[in-house]
């Protein structure tokens, strides 16, 4: 996942690679803690321009991950992909000027710019961070998922329980509904 900057054409460059998650730190060690088993291999495709004192680095991923549905823990397969466009440079630019004459400050936040120091580009470290980036928040077996009952744990996807919890999606009519502890109505029955 090196480049040497010297073998970079004027015109640019593409590469199409694998990798296996082993080759990245962090993914290796979410896969070892159970946390999500990112399927081998991760598809990269990027594209090298030299563009002034900078490389414009163009580049897709893509992998198959398997994570815990939030709401029933069943296991889902994810296919993600992500796209992305960062810039290399050796050097810290001098500040922009705008239209108008003011000055900008430029921060390698706000441009997507990343330094790099001698003679070769090392993607590993983005190419980690986008999968990380493209892994889901909240990831769900599917829209309207019914989760676990929050009593007896019966998954209510596959068949209703007994117990005296509405199971309607909506959370305020739960709030109404439920019998809470202590629910003087509820006590007897
Ligand atoms: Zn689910
Ligand atoms: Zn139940």
């Amino acid at each position: 996942m090196k480049i040497e900057t010297q073998h970079i054409p004027a015109d640019g460059m593409v590469l199409s690679f694998k990798e296996a998650t082993e080759s990245f730190s962090v993914l290796a060690e979410l896969k070892d803690s159970g946390q999500c088993r990112i399927d081998d291999p991760i598809n990269i495709t990027v594209s090298i321009l030299p563009e002034k004192e900078m490389f414009k680095v163009k580049g897709s991923i893509s992998f198959t991950v398997r994570l815990a549905c939030g709401r029933c823990l069943t296991d889902v397969a994810f296919c993600l992909s992500r796209r992305f466009t960062l810039r290399y440079s050796r050097q810290i630019p001098a500040d922009v000027h705008r239209n108008d004459g003011t000055e900008v400050e430029v921060t390698a936040d706000s441009i997507g710019l990343i330094y790099f120091q001698g003679d070769e580009i090392d993607l590993r470290h983005t190419i980690q961070e986008q999968v990380v980036m493209a892994l889901p928040f909240r990831p769900l077996c599917r829209e309207g998922c019914k989760g676990l009952c929050p009593r007896c744990g019966t998954d209510l996807n596959q068949e209703r329980c007994a117990c005296r919890v509405d199971h309607s999606d909506s959370p305020f009519e739960v709030l109404q509904q439920r019998h809470w502890p202590g629910n003087e109505q509820d006590r007897g029955s």
